[in-house]
């Protein structure tokens, strides 16, 4: 028979992995990306953080406020040109909520 300390141990290592498969189980890319719906319409720019879990699914074009500061598109010719070199692409699932 289980003691309940060793039961105790149990469910905690069982909540430790369910809690592993919690962060960023949509595999989204970190900070700003390209959006694509389901239907293939493009959705402009999504914005996740991987600290405060905010997800932005579409419209980020104008800064997300998040972590108590604000990301922005970068507005310089170059580095915005770097930024969209950079950008990945998620497609959103067809069914989200
Ligand atoms: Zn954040």
């Amino acid at each position: 028979m289980n003691s309940i300390d060793q039961e105790y141990a149990a469910i905690e290592a069982n909540a430790r992995l369910f809690n592993k498969t919690q962060t960023n189980p949509f595999n989204l890319p970190e900070g700003f990306h390209k959006v694509i719906a389901a239907s293939g319409r493009d959705m402009g720019l999504g914005h996740y953080c991987v600290r405060c879990k905010l997800h932005t699914k579409a419209g980020a074009e104008n800064g997300v406020k998040h972590c108590g500061r604000i990301d922005t598109v970068p507005t310089g010719f170059f580095s915005r040109a770097a930024f969209y070199f950079k950008l990945k692409t998620y497609t959103l699932p067809r069914v989200w909520n």
